[in-house]
């Protein structure tokens, strides 16, 4: 049976994930009363894809909220987000990471940012395909950045019913973070982050090492 409310479904949801898995409720055209319902059943990280529904949202609700940015992010919106920001999901190309880190300074932040890497089919996501990845991250230059801290990698796989297709992707991304993270960030406990999985695909993800699953339909549509 169909848990019929978003309190019972955070719950459902949130008992199966394995110790480690952080649940991102994925807010996104949902309004501040849904969210309520989800706060009051224990959910605190909620994910939104708009920066500005995003400033609304954290203008009007508990302030023990962590916020999560996983849409693509423009250069001229980082300024809304930047003072209070927990997770930015989506950086996709080193400029926007500079641009970041200028708002960071700005606010005496340092912000916590994760690189998102294209590996699905379609040509529509946004990202850095591996070696684009590996090319930035060997060039160096953002070791100088001191307003971000690169935490980790999102991606989102294809859209498909192929799960096989789907468990390809996201063996690629584990296998990619590892490379990373022995290279470039072997001493740094808090590059640990590998934001990966959906409603459709989340229990796929976890399998590929996913430690943060953004989930938004199963929780908000019912
Ligand atoms: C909308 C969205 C999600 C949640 O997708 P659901 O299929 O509704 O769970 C996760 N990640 C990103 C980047 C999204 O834009």
């Amino acid at each position: 049976m169909k848990a019929d409310n978003i309190a019972t479904r955070i719950k459902e949801i949130s008992d199966t994930l394995p110790c480690g898995v952080t649940l991102i409720a994925v807010s996104k055209y949902h309004p501040a009363e849904a969210i309520m319902q989800a706060y009051e059943a224990g959910q605190r990280e909620f994910g939104e894809s708009k920066a500005q529904d995003l400033v609304k949202k954290y203008e009007s609700l508990p302030n023990d909220i962590k916020w999560h940015f996983i849409g693509h992010l423009q250069s001229n919106k980082i300024k809304y987000i930047a003072p209070f920001i927990h997770l930015i999901h989506s950086i996709d190309s080193y400029r926007l990471l500079q641009e970041v880190n200028r708002h960071g300074a700005k606010h005496n932040r340092k912000i916590a940012c994760l690189l998102q890497i294209h590996i699905a089919q379609e040509e529509t996501k946004f990202g850095f395909t591996p070696e684009e990845c590996m090319k930035m991250l060997c060039d160096g230059e953002w070791r100088t950045l001191e307003n971000v801290e690169i935490r980790g990698l999102m991606c989102m796989a294809s859209n498909t019913e192929d799960n096989a297709q789907v468990a390809k992707e996201f063996s690629k991304v584990q296998k990619l973070f590892k490379n990373i993270k022995e290279n470039f960030f072997a001493d740094n406990e808090n590059f640990n982050i590998m934001s990966a999985g959906m409603s459709d695909d989340y229990p796929i993800a976890i399998k590929y090492g996913s430690t943060h699953v953004r989930v938004g339909s199963s929780i908000f549509n019912g």
